[in-house]
This record gives C-alpha cells, sequence and structure tokens, in this order.
C-alpha cells in the first residue's frame, strides 16, 4: 500500500537537509528520499582532488541555527570537499534528519490526481508513496554529464566524472591521465592531478578567467570575529547572497592607473570579487574588456610558453558570463614539464580508441580519463523524473522551449509542487546556501498558510507565470550574461533551448518579490479549498 507523507522531499543536499528540518519544524510529516547512499549532495558526489566551496565557507554554510554556526569551527577560507561533507553530516545528525530519509532511492516518476488533488509518488523500487507537497531539492548541478566523445565506449581504461567521484581515489602515479574540461571543476582537478600523475593532458575545448584563490587557513582570531560577528553578517548576506565588496562605481569612472590599481588588489586578495570591481562589469563590454584585459596579462606572466599562454587565454566572451572559477596554481601548472594543453579548437578529438584520445593531428596514449564535462544545469534532474502535473501534462514537455514557473517556485499545472534554486531564481548566480534557505523559508510559509486555510492546492495562474518567464529573461537581457555559450543557457547540452535560466536582479530584490506575493495572500497564485 503507498505511504503517506505529507511533504516528500527529493534530495539531501543542503537543499534537501534543510527542507526535511524546516518541515518538522513547523509541524509537517516529512520524507526524503536520496539516490546517494548518504547525505551531501554536492559534497557527497564531487571527491575529485581539489575540490572545495569558493564562496567562503563562514558564508557558505546554514544560517538557520545561531547554536549551528557557533559550534562548527571551519578550518580554511575555502573548505575542501571532505570539511564540507562533514559539515553536512554534522547537521544530518545534530538536528537528527537520518531517520526520516531513505537513502539509495531514487525517484522516478510524480502524477498529481486531479481528483484527489495529491501527489502520486514512485522510487526506483517501484514503492508508491502519497504527498499532499512535493519538494524538489534535486540540485541545480547534480545532473552530471560524460561527454558524447565517438568511441569513449572502447575506451580500456577508467572514466571518471567529476561530479560522480568514487570512493576509492584512483591512483594517478604512473599515469597518462586525459582531463576533458577546463570549467570550476577541471581547474581545481588539474593542479592536484598534474603533482602525482606521469603525464596530464588537459583537453580544452574554451579556456575560463581563472582569479587565484588564496585559500587559508582560518585562523582562530578570523573565526571568532565571524561568529561575533554573524548576525550582522547573515542579516546583510540575505540581501546580497555573498559578502563581496560590490563596488558603485564604473570602470571609465576612474583613471586605467586607478583601475589597474583596483583589479590587482582584489587579484591579491583572491575569489569572485574580482568581478564586483566596478559596477558595469557585468552590464558594459568596453568595462568588461578592462577586466579580461587584466586577467590576460596575469596569464601572460603566469605561463612560460606565450603559445600555451594565448591558448590560455578567453577572447571570445564577456569576463564572467560563463561563472568565472576559482583556482589555486592552475596557469602556474602549465609550467610543469608532464603537463601539456590540448587545444580542442584548434585541433577537436575525433577518436577515443582502447588506449588513447585521437585529435585531428595527433594520437595521445591514455591510461584514465577525467571528465570534468559538466552538467545538465538547473533543469536536467527534475528531467530525470517523469513529472506530470493536472491533465498528465509532463513538466519535460512544458518546459520543451525553456523553463517556464513563477518566481522560479511553481509551475501553473503543477501544484503543490515546489522547487527550489532551480531556474526563473536567484540560484546558481548567488552563495547558494543563502538561496537555499530563503527557498525554503518561504515554502514553509506558504504550506503554513495553505494548512491553516484548509486549503488542498496552491498553483500558480498563467498570467502570473508568463510575467515572470519575461522578466527573468528582461533582467537577463540587460547584462552581458547571454553573450557566452554557457550552461547558464543550456549551450552545453545538445538540443536544449537557449534561454537564460536564473533570475540575475539579486537575491534581495528578488526576496523582497516573494515576500510582497505572500503579503499579498500569495498574489499570483490560484488557491483551491478543500471540501
Ligand atoms: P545538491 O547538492 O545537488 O543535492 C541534490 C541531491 O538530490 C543529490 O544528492 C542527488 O543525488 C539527489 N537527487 C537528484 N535527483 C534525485 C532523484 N530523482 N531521486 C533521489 N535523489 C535525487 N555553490 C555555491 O554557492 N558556492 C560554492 O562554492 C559552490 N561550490 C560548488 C562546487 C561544486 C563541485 C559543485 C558541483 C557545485 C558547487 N556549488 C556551489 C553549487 C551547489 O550546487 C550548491 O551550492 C549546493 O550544494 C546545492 O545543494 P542542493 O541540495 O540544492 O543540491
Ligand atoms: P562546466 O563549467 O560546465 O565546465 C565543463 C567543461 O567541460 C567546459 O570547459 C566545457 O567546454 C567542457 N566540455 C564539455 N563537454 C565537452 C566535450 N564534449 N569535449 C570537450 N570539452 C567539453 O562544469 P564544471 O566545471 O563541473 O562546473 C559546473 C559548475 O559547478 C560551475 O560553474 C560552478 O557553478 C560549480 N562548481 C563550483 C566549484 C567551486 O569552485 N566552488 C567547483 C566546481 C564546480 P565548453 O566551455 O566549451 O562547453
Amino acid at each position: 500500500m503507498a505511504r503517506r507523507i505529507d511533504a516528500l522531499i527529493v534530495g539531501a543536499g543542503f537543499a534537501g537537509l534543510y527542507a526535511l528540518h524546516k518541515m518538522r519544524e513547523i509541524g509537517v510529516v516529512a520524507h526524503a528520499f536520496e539516490m546517494a547512499d548518504d547525505v551531501g549532495g554536492v559534497w557527497y558526489w564531487n571527491r575529485y582532488p581539489g575540490a572545495r566551496c569558493d564562496v567562503e565557507s563562514v558564508q557558505y554554510s546554514y544560517s538557520f541555527s545561531d547554536d549551528l554556526q557557533q559550534e562548527w569551527d571551519w578550518t580554511e577560507r575555502f573548505a575542501q570537499q571532505p570539511e564540507i561533507l562533514a559539515y553536512l553530516n554534522h547537521v544530518a545528525d545534530r538536528f537528527d534528519l537520518r531517520r526520516s530519509i531513505s537513502f539509495g532511492t531514487g525517484i522516478v516518476s510524480a502524477a498529481f490526481d486531479d481528483e484527489t488533488q495529491l501527489w502520486h509518488v514512485r522510487d526506483d523500487k517501484g514503492e508508491e508513496y502519497i504527498a499532499r507537497y512535493c519538494v524538489m531539492a534535486s540540485g541545480s548541478l547534480s545532473a552530471s554529464r560524460l561527454p558524447d566523445l565517438p568511441g569513449i565506449e572502447d575506451f580500456d581504461g577508467p572514466v571518471f566524472h567529476t561530479g560522480a567521484w568514487p570512493e576509492d581515489a584512483p591512483e594517478f602515479a604512473d599515469q597518462n591521465v586525459a582531463v576533458i574540461g577546463t570549467g570550476s571543476s577541471g581547474i581545481q582537478a588539474i593542479p592536484q592531478i598534474a603533482k602525482s600523475a606521469e603525464h596530464l593532458y588537459v583537453f580544452q575545448r574554451t579556456p575560463n578567467f581563472v582569479i587565484p584563490a588564496r585559500n587559508q587557513p582560518l585562523a582562530a582570531e578570523t573565526l571568532a570575529k565571524y561568529k561575533a560577528e554573524y548576525p550582522v553578517l547573515r542579516a546583510r548576506a540575505k540581501q546580497v547572497g555573498t559578502l563581496y565588496d560590490f563596488s558603485e562605481t564604473p570602470a571609465f569612472e576612474v583613471s586605467a592607473e586607478e583601475r589597474e590599481a583596483e583589479y590587482q588588489h582584489r587579484w591579491d586578495q583572491g575569489g569572485v570579487n574580482f568581478v564586483h570591481a566596478f559596477n558595469d562589469i557585468m552590464t558594459d563590454l568596453e568595462a568588461n574588456q578592462t577586466a579580461a584585459d587584466f586577467v590576460h596579462a596575469r596569464i601572460r606572466g603566469a605561463v612560460d610558453d606565450p603559445v600555451v599562454a594565448e591558448q590560455l587565454c578567453p577572447k571570445d566572451y564577456p569576463l564572467g558570463a560563463k561563472r568565472i572559477c576559482v583556482g589555486t596554481d592552475y596557469y602556474e601548472t602549465y609550467n610543469r614539464s608532464n603537463v601539456t594543453l590540448v587545444d580542442l579548437q584548434e585541433s577537436p578529438i575525433t577518436q577515443v580508441s582502447a588506449g588513447a584520445i585521437e585529435t585531428r593531428d595527433v594520437t595521445i596514449p591514455i591510461d584514465m580519463i577525467v571528465c570534468a564535462t559538466g552538467y545538465d544545469a538547473l533543469t536536467g534532474a527534475l528531467a530525470r523524473i517523469d513529472i506530470r502535473g493536472r491533465g498528465g501534462v509532463s513538466l519535460t514537455d512544458k518546459w520543451a522551449a525553456g523553463p517556464r514557473n513563477y518566481l522560479g517556485l511553481m509551475c501553473v499545472d503543477f501544484p503543490n509542487m515546489f522547487f527550489i534554486t532551480g531556474p526563473g531564481s536567484p540560484s546558481v548566480l548567488v552563495n547558494m546556501v543563502v538561496g537555499i534557505e530563503q527557498h525554503v523559508d518561504w515554502i514553509a510559509d506558504c504550506i503554513i498558510h495553505l494548512e491553516a486555510s484548509g486549503a488542498t492546492s496552491m498553483v500558480p495562474t498563467a498570467a502570473a507565470e508568463s510575467k515572470w518567464v519575461q522578466r527573468v529573461n528582461d533582467e537577463a537581457s540587460k547584462t552581458l550574461f547571454p553573450k557566452a555559450s554557457s550552461w547558464y543557457l543550456g549551450a552545453n547540452i545538445p538540443g536544449k533551448p537557449h534561454v537564460f535560466m536564473p533570475f540575475v536582479g539579486g537575491i534581495g530584490r528578488y526576496r523582497a518579490i516573494c515576500d510582497q506575493v505572500a503579503a499579498d495572500g500569495y498574489s499570483g497564485f490560484e488557491i483551491s479549498q478543500g471540501d
């Protein structure tokens, strides 16, 4: 017999764990399903060498419990994957969450019953659950994607994806290793793998802008200061996401020397803060070019071989329009005698054979392939579930021309189904833990409202949804983001519609919009009452 749950949660990463805790807090019977064997989400799956966050750990952490943030001691500015995973395990234990999570259990379908106004959900073991609410915490960067390379199935060595890294770390010593992909994951893994591989070949299709992390151990005094100031810092983070030093000055309002000094200052500090050196870097191409020129000069300064340096300089898209990368010794790694950059723009991969990768010009003997080739971002994990709303309409069909929803939170025809940090919300453009907490809190308030008013379902109106989709597009078109073929636009997935998916208007403005909608009695939504 189908098990009855008030709120069914898909995923047990940062979002699923907090959603579970919050549902319990408001007295809703909740249960989470996680296809991995343990908690952690991204931080369970991404065990590749060098994996760490690039939002400072003191900020890339939950704010919902002061006790939690006071008792947990981060050891580095940007924690490594094992430390973040340990933190999420601590959260699961501390709040006694595991008893309400089914691990090793993938959700495969969810169908809305028009008559009962309930969701019928199935897992990959054939079990059925009936839920009033579905909370999709399945992740924006969880549907990893292997490259579609001719012959890769004939390769006789191991093939790893950074986002599905085995628990037993592979040995790189004496191996000719290929890393395909130079996004955030690749640029973190490359310097680490280079340290032990016999030879590392980096297959680069598009170079990325890589800002040094300047990672360092977190001094006890620094940590203590953060903890003392948490009330103020977290309140500000709710408005801006990450506490960067956001400039209010346009790039050409200062002299060339002042600009250079500002970039150098931020380069020396390290991290994504670099992108906020001037307030028009993401809206004005010429301003953006000044930042790009600065990074190009640093690349040319760091890399000994001038040909390799040019190949590493991104020139086809504005800085920041693809997710900026934060790395350690990335460019310097190309000075090692055991590292070779293979520029796929000059010589694309033509074939993978049993023991080699062939490009148009060379055949390179390879023992192991590391695919840092990214994700079917924002919509991929949802598309892997057969989700059918009112009248049997499928979410995949509804989103065939690009994701459509209201506030990024809910969709027409999919009552009581909430999406966490998916398309249409600030999502991957901000500190995601801040976005997750905002979404979960809003959803909890919404469920309290529905339960208190005896409502059976809530769904956006078509008009509200269309208006929001237009707004998300309009906000993006004011920026340089659409000028790169990025995963923000779905450009990395063949056949995926090119639509800029996240809301670029900022978490503060977005939060205010969501709060106003709630304050107005959930304007833009239709609420159905029970009998
Ligand atoms: P996830 O952590 O992706 O968790 C989703 C979970 O849902 C997964 O465990 C998955 O197995 C499970 N799941 C999916 N589908 C199903 C299904 N059908 N059935 C059952 N379970 C399912 N963001 C930042 O803000 N700062 C950073 O520094 C940062 N660093 C990152 C580093 C890496 C390597 C990656 C890949 C992402 C990073 N991100 C970062 C983005 C990251 O996605 C978020 O910060 C955050 O971890 C997302 O949490 P989540 O719970 O929403 O999703
Ligand atoms: P990504 O940014 O999508 O990068 C994938 C890389 O693989 C790109 O260089 C891409 O080239 C290349 N690629 C894809 N298919 C290929 C193919 N068939 N042949 C050759 N090259 C191919 O993925 P990611 O690096 O995993 O990062 C995804 C996101 O996760 C990041 O943007 C970030 O938000 C998050 N992340 C954060 C951190 C962190 O530092 N905190 C670390 C890792 C990930 P093209 O550009 O040409 O498509």
